[in-house]
């Protein structure tokens, strides 16, 4: 009898052949600085956690002291019977940080934008996205019935041909949603979202920026892309944004008007069923919001390091890109030399995974590194010093 089973293997095991599978590292403890990765003792220089904020005391102290009061779960989805006095504290402190008038939290950034943005739009309207949104934002497209449209990666001029050809469109599409990343994970460039709300203004279209790489970087304070260019909540209708990465936890999120909020949460499917965060999720979240607005040392060290980095980067000889953020990525070309010197900078003691094709282009194959503020300056010389040994090892400088 035929196995239906049959095409897992067969599919995984092409992806092996590709050397394209996942191949998962084990982090032994929290994610600090020097942390141990499959049991050996690395710097971190790859992860999300910008801030360092993951492993913040008063951030620990806030999750452990609310699973103490409030329990370990929340016992439903929010709407029913799991919606907790910490969660509605999270949110009107979010918003005052975000200085709009209400936020939402989501479980996750990815549960965001796949249950709001086929919300936002679907039957006659019609969204257009820049072709490299992060894949949580392709997905949202796809679950929509709108008509979709794509414009160059962050040409306005490209946006604002297809926004002129939708005004002849017949019938008339109800509603258009612009959509962008706010900073893009793979070159750390920003989106010029001053440009596009401009773009946006005079055909009457949403803006929806996703600022998962944004906040705790840019903007005052860290608030993010809308605030580093201070726009407005009517120019910009939507900031999105997550609480796993700078906020150092878990959790999606939602800044804009009232009407925004009060729209979401009654329509977005994955916030109305699928359950909300456990107490000790919200509260560490809440603690995170709170260490942002009393701490801005942490931001100012980012981007410090993240100066340091990239000027020895580039002048070691490296190719570094045009990045304008704390991910830096280190262009080496082909796959097979982004792989070789990621295996080398490991066995200095530094944690920097390759990103190859098919995420980037055949020939951009990469190290994709991501500032820390955590990291001492001793840390920073370890990581430079390891580059420049694997770099001219390996011939690429
Ligand atoms: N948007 C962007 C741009 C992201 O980089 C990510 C995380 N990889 C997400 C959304 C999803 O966020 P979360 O991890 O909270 O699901």
């Amino acid at each position: 009898m035929r196995d239906p089973t049959a095409f897992l293997r067969q599919e995984y095991d092409e992806l092996v052949r590709a050397d394209l599978d996942w191949k998962l590292r084990v982090l032994g403890g929290p994610s600090t600085p020097w942390c141990s990765i499959d049991g050996k003792r690395v710097l971190m220089f790859c992860s999300n956690n910008y801030l360092g904020l993951s492993n913040h005391p008063k951030i620990k102290a806030a999750a452990i002291s609310a699973i103490e009061s409030h329990g370990a779960g929340s016992g439903s989805v929010r709407p029913i019977a799991g919606n907790m006095d910490i969660h509605m504290e999270l949110e009107r402190r979010l918003a005052a940080f975000k200085r709009a008038d209400a936020s939402l939290v989501y479980q996750t950034g990815f549960a965001t934008n796949a249950g709001l943005i086929p919300q936002l739009a679907g039957d006659g309207d019609l969204i257009v996205s820049d072709e490299l949104n992060h894949g949580s934002i392709i997905d949202g497209v796809r679950l929509s019935k709108a008509e979709k449209a794509v414009y160059r990666h962050s040409d306005v001029g490209d946006l604002e041909r297809v926004l002129t050809g939708a005004e002849h469109h017949a019938p008339a599409y109800r509603r258009i949603l612009v959509i962008t990343d706010g900073v893009f994970s793979m070159d750390g460039d920003v989106a010029p979202l001053d440009r596009i709300a401009a773009a946006a203004a005079p055909h009457g279209a949403m803006v929806y920026v996703d600022d998962a790489h944004g906040e705790g970087v840019l903007g005052e304070g860290g608030r993010g892309i809308v605030s580093h260019f201070r726009l407005s909540r009517e120019q910009v209708q939507v900031e999105m944004g997550t609480f796993s990465k700078a906020f150092g936890v878990v959790g999606g999120h939602i800044s804009g008007s009232r009407d925004l909020v009060n729209f979401a949460y009654n329509k977005s499917r994955t916030w109305l069923l699928s359950g909300s965060h456990p107490p000790g999720v919200a509260a560490a979240c809440l603690a995170a919001v709170d260490v942002l607005e009393h701490e801005p040392q942490h931001v100012e060290r980012l981007w410090s390091l993240t100066r340091r980095f990239k000027k020895a980067m580039a002048g070691l000889g490296f190719d570094i890109g045009h990045s304008e953020t704390p991910i830096t990525p280190v262009i080496v070309g082909e796959s097979a030399r982004a792989k070789a010197l990621s295996q080398r900078l490991f066995e200095l003691g530094v944690f920097a995974l390759p990103i190859v094709f098919p995420m980037v282009a055949k020939d951009k194959a990469r190290i994709r590194t991501i500032m820390n503020a955590a990291l001492s300056d001793a840390d920073l010389e370890t990581a430079i010093g390891a580059f420049d040994t694997a770099g001219r090892e390996l011939k690429l400088l």
